[in-house]
């Protein structure tokens, strides 16, 4: 790496936060593991969680990712005006999804449509996703997430006639986790979008995800819906890994936008246990830290 030219640093400092937050689980997802871990009491479900915690060990200490499955690599980012690398930004993690591919490693995931080929190196059409959103400031703050095969297949959106209600969103999101959240390798992290139209809808479901857990939707009504939802797919008891359980998810979180008098979207994402999603924020000198683990990557 030159470290002299700061795109180049950029890129590095990408490629190590990916290759990273592929081998260690945010802080908020561990300590929310490590609750619902202690709160079941039957054989199975300790079993399961015992390997999750050895498996998130030994991804630590042999520095390998903790999941097989590294997934499609989606960064959502929240630029400042002043950043001086937003042009280079979409390139920059490009290149950096291609050395982490190579030097964490990571199974490489993006397979592209119709010609129905895997790149080898995670890049792809529109892969790395890249999501802006500018706002005031010299700072970037860059999510990434890292989507699995598994806790992906639940995901939904559909776009409801007004007379269904509110109800029925409720409802759509019920049945498709009870129906499929089996697959996702539960305790599950709920993403729900509710807006006016279905791109609305499915998009906020996703940066639902991104929100840390432990964190209530700021309108009272929203953050009451979250602890009835996550009461009522606990009582399903899917259980660690789905072998049954206490509990079926490690929280359920709620983003809303205004709707259309006419429409109520809802779009649903889930993450597994092994939520991979990472924070980091980066200054216009291209000083970093990582905002969603204590431990830091030059630390390990
Ligand atoms: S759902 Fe999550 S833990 Fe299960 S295989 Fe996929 S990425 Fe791994």
């Amino acid at each position: 790496m030159d470290d002299r030219n700061p795109v180049k640093r950029l890129g590095g400092i990408i490629a190590r936060f990916i290759a990273f937050s592929a081998k260690r689980l945010p802080d908020d997802v561990v300590a929310r593991l490590t609750e619902l871990r202690a709160e079941e009491d039957s054989p199975m479900a300790k079993t399961i969680y015992d390997a999750m915690f050895t498996d998130l060990e030994m991804a630590a200490s042999f520095s390998r990712p903790c999941c097989q499955d590294t997934g499609i690599l989606q960064f959502f980012a929240r630029a400042g005006t002043g950043f001086p690398f937003i042009g280079e930004l979409e390139a920059c993690i490009r290149d950096a999804a291609v050395a982490a591919t190579r030097d964490a490693p990571l199974r490489p995931n993006a397979v592209e449509f119709f010609d129905e080929k895997n790149s080898g190196d995670n890049t792809g059409t529109r892969i790395p996703w890249l999501d802006w959103e500018i706002v005031s400031g010299s700072d970037l703050d860059l999510y990434l997430y890292m989507a699995g095969g598994g806790c992906s297949l639940p995901g939904f959106a559909k776009t409801l006639m007004p007379l269904e209600g509110y109800e029925e969103a409720v409802k759509a999101v019920f049945d498709q986790v009870a129906s499929y959240g089996v697959n996702a390798c539960p305790p599950l992290l709920v993403g729900i979008g509710l807006g006016g139209s279905v791109d609305t809808a499915a998009k906020l479901s996703k940066k639902a995800l991104l929100r840390f857990i432990g964190t209530r939707n700021g309108n009272a009504k929203g953050a009451e819906l979250e602890k009835r939802l996550e009461a009522a797919l606990d009582s399903i008891g899917l259980g660690p890994g789905g072998f049954s359980g206490k509990r079926s998810v490690m929280a359920v979180h709620i983003e809303q936008a205004a709707r259309h008098t006419a429409t109520i979207a809802v779009g649903l994402s889930t993450g597994c246990w092994a939520h991979r999603r990472s924070l980091i924020r980066i200054d216009k000198n291209l000083d970093w830290r990582v905002l969603s683990h204590k431990t830091q990557m030059d630390q390990c």
